[in-house]
């Protein structure tokens, strides 16, 4: 027998019962495969301080959101408790509001799709890297184990880089790799991500005409890299998906290719109108009624924010570009690639532009819809591995990082 005690966590949410509130309240259910404890949980709401109860099983362990679990009962019919603060029967939910699915955000992986974008002639330093990374793999993970006392400590470094320079057929190289720490144990060289090698030269490598699901891997590689490497990025894309029959679903995931693959704190996206009423039909096809998730909280950030009234989101222009905006340079994948994925051709090039040129030549043209914000310039925490074993380890502001290793 196995020592650990099996369980399986359920996700609901629930509506305050308190008159004119509209707050959506989140709460988890465990079920233990052996003894549950029925009863359930007093509620103070967070946002009106309505009382209100919700029957479930295991209420003790149960974690809430939107509300402060104050007290909790066992059995179902507690009135003695119910009296002590007053409730009466509609203030008591009996089943849960809604159920869902943990909308977690995967470790994203690197896509290798057979199309490389950091390489030179005929060499592929993306599998050459990543097979160099996992030689020097017992070394960085012993050097992020150490690393683990600093950032319990500091907590001021959540992403980290690993500088890699090795050899290939006699040439120095080196390839850098990023990841964003969020918890202690992603601390390791699972879900690096590769954002840049000294001998790739994007504008030669991407250039010419390229199937659709060669420019959504082109594309997601470069939102990888601005992700972790520029200071904002700008999506300018009139058309995701297509409105024929059976499309929702597809429709659907390429938004949530988006949503996963920016980090909206330094993201605008600019579509046109019609393109968002696309998805909002998409997805009450595919998954639950665009009203019904905004209702219950369910929207992706990136679609809530696309949703806020007052912000220049929608544009009418067919102007497709996607725009990596560091300081002093600015990167753009244009061309006729809007967010499709299919075998048809599409002409795509990757130019590199002075902050000034990209503002003539785009921005400025865009009217007053551009306003993405700037990242801060963070500390960052970097590994130098050189020969696969790890020499170096530093904490520096992003800004000299940058300066140092990614141009
Ligand atoms: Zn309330």
């Amino acid at each position: 027998m196995s020592g650990s005690i099996e369980y399986r966590i359920r996700n609901a949410k629930v509506k305050c019962t308190g008159k004119l509130c509209r707050q959506v309240i989140s709460y988890s259910e465990f079920t233990f495969f052996a003894i549950n404890d029925e009863g359930g949980m007093i509620l103070e709401c967070e946002s009106c301080k309505q009382i209100l109860a919700v029957k479930m099983s295991n209420p003790v362990e149960s974690s809430v959101l939107g509300a402060e679990k104050i007290d909790v009962f066992e059995g179902y019919d507690d009135a003695a408790l119910f009296f002590k603060y007053g409730l009466v029967e509609s203030d008591v939910i009996a089943v849960a509001g809604i159920e869902y699915k943990t909308a977690e955000k995967k470790p994203l992986g690197w896509p290798f799709g057979n199309v490389p974008i950091y390489f030179d002639n005929e060499v592929d330093f993306e599998s050459l890297a990543f097979k160099e990374l996992a030689k020097a793999a017992t070394d960085l993970n012993k050097e992020f184990k150490n690393y683990v006392n600093w950032y319990v400590k500091g907590q001021d470094c959540k992403r980290i880089f690993v500088v890699l320079n090795f050899h290939s057929e006699g040439t120095g190289q080196r390839a850098i790799f990023s990841k964003n720490i969020e918890f202690e144990g992603q601390l390791n060289i699972k879900d690096l991500l590769m954002v840049h090698h000294s001998s790739a030269d994007l504008s030669c490598n991407v250039d010419g005409l390229y199937s659709k699901d060669q420019c959504f891997v082109f594309l997601q590689k470069l939102l990888l890299r601005w992700m972790h490497i520029a200071d904002s990025v700008l999506l300018v894309v009139p058309f995701v998906g297509y409105p024929y029959k059976g499309q929702a679903e597809k429709n659907v995931e390429l938004w949530e290719f988006l949503d996963t693959h920016t980090d909206l704190k330094k993201t605008q996206v600019l579509t046109r109108k019609a393109t968002f009423g696309l998805y909002r039909s998409s997805a009450a096809t595919a998954t639950i009624p665009y009203e019904v998730m905004e209702e219950w909280d369910f929207l992706p950030d990136l679609q809530k924010s696309l949703h806020e009234s007052g912000k220049p989101f929608f544009q009418a222009s067919h102007a497709k570009f996607y725009a990596g905006i560091f300081k002093g340079r600015v990167e753009v994948l244009s061309g006729s690639y809007n967010l499709h994925k299919g075998p048809s051709m599409e002409n795509i090039v990757f130019r590199n532009y002075s902050t000034e040129e990209f503002a003539n030549r785009y921005t400025d043209r865009l009217g007053d819809s551009f306003m993405v914000e700037s990242e801060d310039d963070i500390p960052i925490y970097y590994f130098m591995v050189v020969d696969e074993k790890v020499i170096n380890g530093e904490r520096q502001p992003f800004s000299e990082f940058e300066k140092l290793y990614l141009r």
